[in-house]
């Protein structure tokens, strides 16, 4: 299916220290990108050399059950890539050619390589099903990496990595406008529980330093306002930072290089405010990128990693909570189910807080993904994060009626809204887990109001 994706111009990418490559030059650089990764991602060799093509991956990719599209089912797509691996780095291919799977380097496939890799929500749900594990979202992601080196990068991650490489934000809040937010947030805090509840930002010698998506403080305000009740609760010391105020890191989707300077940037973070603890908030790929990626490519933390899920489960005997009166479900974003083992501790808190939690059918590590993760959610894929999402939509309807779909992700977050709407399922709210603490949290509680002493760090 042909994407109307909008690619970077070419004088907007140095800026991410990203430099394009001549269109003469395109194929004998695709090569030696392909070459240089395969040398430093050992794994992607054995999952383009193993498939046998059976086809257990096509009824696992949502992106193929929405679409229809061949080149979606999750063996074709990682094929677009296999061809040319077989091709140039294996002696079957040399010698047999076409025969072999192979197929030569050329312009045209470069585009296919933008097509399909950006219709794939890297949800890796294929590997779940592949007998071989094979993962076509690693595979993926490779072909972004070189995509990207050779300066073909869609508009919409070459400007979210700019405003992150600059403003330590995907939207590039500077930091009056941080401090206004903050400050408003305070306000309704207030209004809402009669306390002073306060969201410091770049707090010195503090020992948590939180990470929200830096979308809480405008859209998904309730995840911040309900992350800092907790946090007042328990009597936390902990502070926002301006330089980072971002827990997603889409260098994972598209660079590796950039991944790895966002990561430099957490560790800057932390060391400004003296942090001993950094907490990351309700991000997917960014609990991934830094559970699973960030000591690897820049070395040992100096600090503690967790999630603010993992936190709030671990204090639940700690939080005076009355459940809701509602029916909840959980949708475990791709990233925590089988990104990065998250997915005991968010039912554990919903369990806690809503009267009737009913579970989705597929869950954890083989719930389908919403379609809006991998950083698919530039506008002009709306219509096609639509096709995407028609699993999901399914398995929402199959749970109707709702009051709330929790969905602890900033992707989820955007993309689910608009599918409850485009399948026509009724007023269904959606929002944090964090959300739900907040809202059934009974402050009279807290640490600070009982005079308790904060011991949780
Ligand atoms: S399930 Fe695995 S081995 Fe089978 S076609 Fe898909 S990627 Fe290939
Ligand atoms: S990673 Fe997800 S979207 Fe991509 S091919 Fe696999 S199942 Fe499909």
């Amino acid at each position: 299916m042909k994407i109307p994706l909008r690619l970077a111009k070419n004088k907007d990418l140095p800026s991410i220290g990203i430099n394009h490559v001549a269109e003469t030059n395109l194929c004998s650089q695709t090569l030696q990108l392909l070459d240089e990764y395969r040398a430093f991602t050992r794994s992607l060799s054995v999952m383009l050399e193993n498939c046998t093509g059976c086809g257990a991956c096509a009824k696992a990719c949502h992106s193929y059950l929405g679409t229809g599209d061949f080149f979606n089912i999750p063996a074709a797509r990682a094929g677009l890539l296999r061809r040319i691996f077989v091709r140039y780095f294996t002696w079957s291919g040399r010698i047999f050619g076409g025969f072999a799977g192979a197929g030569e380097i050329e312009r045209g496939i470069l585009d296919r390589w933008v097509e399909y890799f950006y219709q794939c929500n890297a949800c890796r749900r294929c590997a779940v099903f592949c007998p071989f594990g094979i993962d076509t979202g690693e595979v993926v992601l490779a072909g972004r990496n070189i995509l990207s080196r050779l300066g073909i990068v869609p508009s919409f991650m070459a400007d979210i990595a700019r405003n992150e490489l600059t403003s330590g934000n995907n939207t590039g809040i500077l930091e009056p406008a941080i401090l206004d937010s903050c400050s408003f947030l305070e306000e309704e805090l207030l209004e809402e529980t009669g306390l002073q509840i306060k969201i410091p930002v770049d707090k010195p010698h503090t020992r948590i330093l939180y990470l929200p998506s830096s979308s809480e403080l405008f859209v998904n305000s309730d995840t911040l306002m309900a992350a800092a009740k907790v946090f007042h609760y328990l009597g936390l010391d902990w502070t926002l930072s301006s330089m980072l105020l971002e827990a997603a890191n889409y260098g994972l989707l598209f660079d590796r290089e950039v991944m790895k300077k966002h990561n430099g940037r957490i560790r800057a973070a932390a060391s400004a405010v003296g942090a001993k603890k950094v907490l990351m908030g309700e991000c997917g790929h960014g609990w991934r990128a830094a559970r699973m990626y960030t000591e690897g490519a820049n070395g040992p933390f100096p600090f503690q990693l967790q999630h603010i899920l993992e936190l709030v489960a671990e204090c639940l005997p700690e939080l005076r909570l009355t459940k809701l009166p509602i029916r909840a479900t959980l949708h475990d974003p791709c990233n925590y189910g089988r990104g990065a083992g998250l997915v005991d501790g968010p039912r554990k808190i919903m369990r806690a807080c809503v009267a009737d939690l009913v579970e989705m059918t597929p869950n954890r590590d083989r719930n389908f993904c919403c379609g809006g993760g991998g950083g698919l959610l530039m506008d002009e894929m709306k219509q096609i994060r639509m096709q995407l999402g028609e699993k999901k939509a399914e398995q929402i309807r199959s749970l109707l009626p709702l009051d709330y779909i929790a969905v602890p992700c900033a992707s989820c977050k955007a993309q689910f809204p608009l599918l409850i709407k485009h399948y026509g399922m009724g007023e269904v709210r959606t929002g944090g887990v964090i959300d739900l603490v907040g809202k059934s949290l009974d402050m009279r509680g807290s640490a600070v109001f009982a005079g308790r002493e904060p011991n949780l760090t």
